[in-house]
């Protein structure tokens, strides 16, 4: 049976309505000649595909409820730097609206699906561009940019930018979302100027170069020979001598804590953290990936804690 114009137009009446307020699927609108529209089917979710749940957590925090989010490495176990990605990985990207990579050689796998898939719409924001950040002179970038708050505030505005641009209509939603975000990454930024006050110039000991945007940041030095950290990040081993002089740090108390990555650890890594422990040195644990039940906030809050307990000890 034709719709009467006039129940057309409620129904369109409405239909904007429940999309001005973006109201979820129980959603019901009284229409001009007090008819309901029941279950309007809410907008499509916008799709993003993170390489890590690093990244994958924040588009959580500045999406809501408006996203649908696929980390590709998720599992504390495996280590990103080593990672192959696989079809399910290839499928999730292949529909996505928006893609979320690390970049600088660290997550090259989403690179490389991209450019197997006919998916070319999706917009792509690479962390490691966003910051700005080049190789120092003669040195690698250290591309762990997530351990690095102001880079991490570009990001999260880049976020929002693109999820706005899938979905215009909760613009303002993502752009809160995202001044919050920011604000709590102020919070950490100011927990490093405190240890920076405290501790500027201190000495410190690494495995894997993870953690040196917060070290950094936090006024420390880091000691360990750029031989033995680069090594350890590509899954090698280190040349005796190049060994020895990573383990004399310890045992000469040179340095002040290891701050020891986890998630990225061998042998060698092994003998760094018995000789730490052998002298008496705070080991301050970090790891790539988000640990289980801890959202971003939360894990470079205890990360930045940490630090400043071992330190203040
Ligand atoms: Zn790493």
């Amino acid at each position: 049976m034709p719709m009467s114009p006039s129940r057309r137009l409620a129904l369109i009446t409405s239909t904007s309505l429940a999309l001005l307020a973006g109201c979820g699927p129980s959603s019901s609108v009284s229409g001009r000649d007090g008819s309901t529209a029941q279950g309007i089917p809410s907008p499509p979710k916008v799709k993003v595909v993170a390489s890590t749940n690093v990244y994958g957590d924040i588009t959580e925090r500045i999406g809501g409820a408006k996203v649908d989010v696929t980390s590709i490495i998720s599992d504390p176990d495996q280590d990103p730097h080593s990672f192959e990605a696989n079809t399910q990985n290839q499928l999730a990207l292949s529909k996505a609206n928006v893609v979320i990579e690390n970049g600088g050689g660290y997550d090259d796998f989403i690179d490389r699906m991209l450019k197997s898939s006919s998916n070319s719409s999706a917009e792509l924001i690479n962390a490691v561009k966003v910051s700005g950040k080049t190789a120092p002179k003669g040195a690698e970038l250290n591309e762990h940019v997530w351990y690095d708050f102001p880079t991490v505030s570009k990001v999260a505005d880049r976020i929002a930018v693109a999820l706005s641009k899938a979905d215009p209509a909760d613009t303002a939603s993502f752009t809160t979302n995202a001044e919050t975000f920011k604000g709590e990454l102020a919070g950490l930024e100011a927990k490093e100027a405190v240890i920076k006050k405290a501790h500027q110039g201190e000495a410190i000991g690494i495995t894997e170069p993870v953690p040196l945007y917060l070290t950094g940041a936090s006024g420390l030095v880091n000691k360990t020979p750029e031989e033995f950290s680069e090594a350890i990040e590509e899954g090698d081993d280190v040349s005796p001598r190049v060994f020895q002089k990573t383990l004399k740090l310890y045992s000469d108390k040179q340095v002040k804590a290891l701050v020891y990555n986890e998630q990225t650890s061998g042998a060698q890594t092994e003998k760094v953290k018995n000789a730490a422990e052998a002298a008496g040195i705070k080991i301050v644990p970090v790891t790539e990936t988000l640990p289980k039940g801890k959202d971003y906030l939360s894990w470079m809050t205890a990360n930045v804690d940490a630090l400043a307990t071992a330190l203040d000890k």
